[in-house]
């Protein structure tokens, strides 16, 4: 199984995700491919639905170094207390960083991959990531969380994926059976 990370706006980004209620191989080789696009792409945190898995799965690593990961199945947040801004960004959404507010300090329960039952209390940077992948789990994405002046400066960026997701997906219907990306076997037009 190769997966890869999809970009917004595909649907399995925006339509939320089923709980997890057994651990079977295909679970585990799904979270060896999460973990391996988590490093290869330097991220800090990585949810199912951004490699096109519909499930409540989602790995979240702060120091960004392979080894620190954490996997985190069926999360919630408990409690949560504060607020402060800061910059994310997001592996579907390539070169798109902006200020989002979220809670400074979370108490979370979730299971590990073992389905054991976790409780934790997190705040800072931890706690966002955190904030960050469960909103993928529940089909929402971090540009319709950004301060509105975060959110006007990168809507063009915004408006050019949602045009190259169309323009894909038009050469597949002038094009079935091509299984080359446009361009990528002709010459360049
Ligand atoms: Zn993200």
């Amino acid at each position: 199984m190769a997966l890869d990370i999809v970009l917004y706006p595909a649907p399995v980004l925006l339509e939320g995700t089923a709980p997890i209620v057994e651990v079977t191989d295909d679970l585990r080789q799904i979270v060896g491919e999460m973990r391996r696009i988590l490093f290869e792409e330097r991220g800090v945190g990585l949810a199912a639905p951004q490699v096109g898995i519909a499930q409540r799965l989602m790995l979240v690593c702060p120091t960004g170094e392979p080894g620190d990961e954490i996997v985190v199945i069926n999360p919630e947040i408990l409690t949560a207390e504060g607020e402060e801004i800061g910059e994310e960004g997001c592996l579907s959404f390539p070169s798109i960083f902006g200020k989002v507010p979220r809670a400074v300090a979370i108490k979370v329960r979730y299971q590990d991959l073992e389905l054991r039952e976790r409780e934790f209390e997190l705040s800072g940077w931890v706690a966002r990531i955190f904030q960050h992948e469960l909103d993928h789990l529940n089909g929402e994405v971090f540009i319709d969380k950004m301060t509105p002046e975060s959110r006007a400066k990168v809507e063009d960026r915004i408006e050019q994926l949602r045009r190259s997701a169309e323009d894909l997906q038009r050469n597949a219907e002038e094009n079935p059976g091509a299984t080359e990306p446009p361009g990528a076997a002709g010459t360049p037009a």
